[in-house]
């Protein structure tokens, strides 16, 4: 982490254009490049820079990075970030989760740690498996103070983390030079179980998806099982089988579909380590559109749970095409009076143009259908009120007639 000093000694200040300072005085912690009217100093990526208007006057620090969000806001004050500043954000996401009685509870020990926005740290994702870290930078700035964070987390953590994984790589950009791989950043650890409101899962933190595991649906999933008793079940995209554990509790059959044959593998080992050899459950390595065309009338409850169609705003009319073909499809193969779960996480997808899309959908389909639930992230996900962004999934539970 860089010095008092040296950060001093850099002077790297970024002056908005006319009228940019709008979004910053109301907090949103990112400046697009777009608003920048010059750059003085010379920063690197993950430097420090000041923020200030076209007045000269002062609006906030944060790391520096080319690209299209040029600055991740730290702090609107104008205080020094050193590792104090990090250690007491730290502390205050380590003390909100203690309130959300996150920690010590025999039933889940998997969660949220620290989510970037939403706990006023741009850039860093931590996620805790019973007693292990894995980290996930989303910026230069980040990734270059990262083994002090790591300290940091180990230091306040102290005797609840035995291992910290840092798995940056897929997450910062192909170009950075300061990238070096995946790895231990404390301890070791080889496999992980935890456990979810009492299920248990084997967690992929090193080739799984994002950090290994879809923390954000524990709520989502609790909902799936009160509604699958006795139905008959197909869970769509269903990845290591979070939703199908769930399920099956109650379920008279439940179907995992997903393209990838590592995950599916899981899936089923997940489903025996809750179950053991139970055949009610059965596992498809295809694509889920393709899927539906052959379910009509099979299923009582359907899980739409894809990956974001949309990472960037000119990908917005295709991904709201794709909702609504893949809602469409499930709306159509429905029995009559049956659940349908279904979500977006992407993250320019609002709510309103998702629900559209799901309109369209029903529309298309002539079946009615009614909206029993609107479903969110987790509070461990916590939604930045000056950052919309953060506020990445949603969900609709549907009851179709
Ligand atoms: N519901 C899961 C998370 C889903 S992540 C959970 O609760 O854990 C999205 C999953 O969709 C990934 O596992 C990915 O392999 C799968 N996938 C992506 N495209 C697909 C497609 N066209 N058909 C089936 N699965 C797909």
């Amino acid at each position: 982490m860089k010095s008092i000093n040296q950060i001093n000694a850099v002077q790297n200040k970024i002056v908005l254009k006319s009228g940019k300072d709008q979004s910053v005085r109301r907090f949103h912690p990112w400046i697009f490049s777009g608003a920048i009217k010059k750059i003085y100093g010379n920063p690197v990526n993950g430097d420090i820079v000041e923020v200030y208007d076209n007045k000269d006057q002062f609006l906030a620090l944060g790391h520096y990075q080319t690209g299209t969000i040029a600055v991740r806001i730290l702090s609107f004050e104008n205080v020094i970030p050193d590792r104090d500043f990090f250690y007491k954000k730290i502390s205050s996401a380590v003390e909100y989760r203690k309130k959300l009685g996150l920690f010590n509870n025999t039933e889940t020990n998997v969660f949220r740690l620290i989510y970037a926005e939403g706990d006023y740290l741009s850039g860093l994702i931590a996620d805790y498996y019973n007693r292990m870290v894995v980290i996930q930078m989303h910026s230069a700035g980040m990734y270059k103070i990262r083994d002090e964070i790591a300290k940091i987390i180990a230091e306040i953590l102290e005797d609840n983390v035995v291992a910290i994984y840092d798995r940056s790589d897929a997450t910062l950009p192909e170009w950075l030079e300061v990238k070096n791989g995946n790895g231990f950043l404390k301890g070791d650890a080889k496999e992980i179980i935890v456990s979810e409101n009492g299920y248990k899962f084997i967690v992929d933190w090193k080739t799984g998806q994002k950090t290994g595991f879809f923390i954000d649906q524990r709520e989502n999933r609790a909902l799936v099982q009160r509604y699958s008793d006795t139905m008959e079940v197909l869970n769509l995209f269903g990845y290591t089988g979070g939703f199908s554990v769930y399920a099956m509790k109650n379920a008279r059959k439940v179907d995992t579909v997903d393209s990838s044959s590592a995950a599916l593998k899981l899936a089923d080992e997940n489903i025996r380590l809750n179950y053991g050899d139970d055949n009610r459950h059965s596992s498809y390595q295809a694509d889920a559109f393709e899927f539906l065309k052959e379910c009509k009338g099979k299923y009582d409850l359907i899980i739409l749970d894809p990956p974001a169609f949309a990472k960037h705003n000119d990908a917005l009319p295709n991904a709201l095409l794709g909702y609504k073909r893949l809602n469409m499809r499930a709306i159509e193969a429905i029995r009559t009076g049956g659940i349908i779960f279904t979500f977006s996480c992407s993250q320019v997808v609002s709510r309103e143009n998702f629900r559209k899309s799901i309109f369209a959908a029903a529309a298309n389909t002539g079946r009615k259908v009614r909206i029993l639930h609107n479903l969110g992230q987790p509070a461990d996900h916590p939604v930045n009120i000056f950052h919309p962004e953060s506020e990445y999934l949603k969900g609709f539970v549907l009851y179709v007639e």
